[in-house]
């Protein structure tokens, strides 16, 4: 087994092209700007992925806690994506875009009063579901019953549930009109900052 650390950000053009002929994806990532590249590679080089993260909700003005959960989305190529279950708003993206501190911002808590809590705990549950998803997706173990949707932990309320992505048949990175950017590989550009020079 061989392992190359990148230490650089993934939605620069340069090292997102360093991905487009990997097998499986994973993304742990904090912004939407690699959301919306990871989306991207999976839709246009057909590459299968999962998307792990957590988040702890809290009202902002009397700092109750809302919502605590982790999740493990699987993005199959033929599954629905990202964009069509309104995971990438485009008002964040423009919001990370403008600054540096907005892309900060995107924490696991929205507000940046806020010291981030430990999440490791949290994450450990989204990473195990989609570590296992991806070893019997590859050893043919995975059960033909199961169903491939997303899988929402929340461990306060001991609860797991299941979640099946919606798919826009008219969606530009995952539909099959001959606008969408599915399975077009390197006759598209990805979404990247700058443009790939390698
Ligand atoms: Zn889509």
């Amino acid at each position: 087994m061989r392992f190359e650390g990148i230490e650089a950000d993934f939605v620069n053009a340069d090292v997102a092209c360093r991905f487009t002929d990997c097998d499986f994806l994973f993304l742990a990532a904090d912004s939407f700007q690699a959301r919306l590249v990871f989306n991207a590679m999976v839709h246009q080089y057909l590459i299968p992925g999962i998307q792990v993260g957590a988040k702890v909700r809290a009202d902002r003005d009397t700092g109750a806690i809302l919502d605590i959960y982790a999740v493990s989305r699987t993005v199959l190529p033929d599954y629905g994506c990202l964009w069509c279950n309104e995971l990438i708003p485009p008002a964040r993206l423009q919001d990370e875009a403008a600054t540096e501190s907005e892309r900060r911002r995107q924490r696991y808590v929205d507000d940046p009063l806020v010291n981030a809590p430990s999440v490791i705990t949290l994450n450990a549950l989204a990473a195990a579901q989609a570590a296992n998803d991806f070893l019997f997706m590859m050893t043919g173990l995975a059960d033909p019953t199961a169903d491939n949707g997303y899988r929402i932990f929340r461990p306060a309320k001991r609860q797991m549930s299941p979640h099946e992505p919606r798919r826009d048949a008219g969606c530009l990175e995952c539909g099959l009109s001959r606008a969408s950017r599915r399975a077009r590989g390197d006759a598209e550009l990805l979404p990247t900052r700058g443009v790939a020079t390698g």
